[in-house]
């Protein structure tokens, strides 16, 4: 979501998309959930929307997210759990910096956390 493209709507919510940090597809792209090929198919969605991954990120400057039901943190594995809020959160503040140099025309595939670029440059 380059700041000339149009916004992309959320399928969940309906709503706009306007930042790369409140973006879902992103987030998880950086992290290596979804491959370069598969991005521009894949439907956007708001972080908020999908609270079972939002709840991962821990930083002063990301809404706390509360999950019901099975899916809440509190319920998984704690080394699932650190290990999750450790990259998600990075994610989620690799997606801040990206936001920061939006005039500096990052290559899509300069997105991801570094270690995310080495495996797409190992498996090219
Ligand atoms: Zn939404």
């Amino acid at each position: 979501m380059a700041k000339c493209d149009e916004g992309y709507l959320c399928e969940l919510c309906g709503e706009n998309v306007d930042h790369i940090t409140e973006s879902e597809l992103y987030l998880r792209y950086v992290v290596g959930l979804i491959d370069p090929e598969t991005l521009h198919t894949t439907q956007e969605r708001h972080i908020k929307c999908n609270p079972i991954l939002a709840q991962f990120i821990v930083d002063a400057a990301f809404p706390q997210t509360q999950v019901e039901g099975e899916f809440c943190k509190e319920r998984m594995d704690s080394d699932f759990v650190a290990e999750q809020e450790k990259l998600i959160t990075r994610g989620w503040r690799r997606l801040r910096e990206i936001e920061m140099q939006a005039d500096a025309d990052l290559p899509i595939l300069e997105y991801p956390l570094p270690e995310i670029q080495q495996r797409l440059r190992d498996e090219a």
